[in-house]
Formats: C-alpha cells, sequence, structure tokens
C-alpha cells in the first residue's frame, strides 16, 4: 500500500478527529471483521485485551525518524498470556469504517 501525505492541514485535523471518535464497539468490529484476534503468534493462546482509557479504545503515537513531525497512530491489543503486543494501524480502522457501507463492485 501506497504512503499518502495529508492534502491540507483541515484534511489532517479532520482525519484526527474522526480517528479519536472511533468507538470501543467500532473498533471491535473491525478486528472481528479482520480477524485480527487470531492465536498469538507468540504463545499460542487466544485472549487478547484492547486497552482502554476513558471508555474509549487506546491510541498509541509513533514518529518516524524521516520525519520527526510526522505521527503514526496505531490502536493496540495485548495477549493476556504472555504479552505479545500487536498495532493496528489507525488508518486502516479509519478507512474501514468510514467505507464500510459502500457498494462493492
Ligand atoms: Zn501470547
Amino acid at each position: 500500500m501506497a504512503t499518502k501525505g495529508f492534502e491540507t492541514d483541515e484534511e489532517r485535523d479532520r482525519l484526527g478527529r474522526e480517528t479519536l471518535a472511533i468507538t470501543q464497539e467500532q473498533l471491535l468490529e473491525y478486528m472481528e471483521v479482520k480477524n485480527c484476534g487470531s492465536p498469538c503468534e507468540s504463545c499460542g493462546h487466544e485472549n487478547w485485551t484492547i486497552p482502554e482509557v476513558n471508555g474509549e479504545p487506546s491510541l498509541l503515537t509513533m514518529s518516524t525518524v524521516r520525519g520527526p513531525a510526522a505521527e503514526n497512530w496505531f490502536f493496540w491489543m495485548v495477549c493476556n498470556q504472555c504479552g505479545n503486543t500487536r498495532l493496528n494501524s489507525a488508518g486502516h480502522v479509519w478507512y474501514y469504517l468510514k467505507h464500510k457501507d459502500e457498494p462493492h463492485e
């Protein structure tokens, strides 16, 4: 998948607000549809927690050394057995929720 920068600051702000508005219920739907709860690649258990903050899904940011001003956003889940952690691109979750009801060709 090619990466794409934001056209404008307004677009970046809007996408940020929409991503922050993603609920735990919406994230769980995404995880179900995309089979994100498949067995842990480390220990083989299937017992995951999606951390919450004040009832909303926790969202991590990471910067990149190639563009320190750019942030990458991730939802995350942790294996309750071994602590292995998976990151899910918040942009992918946003895209799914934005387009899931559009007719498929
Ligand atoms: Zn595990």
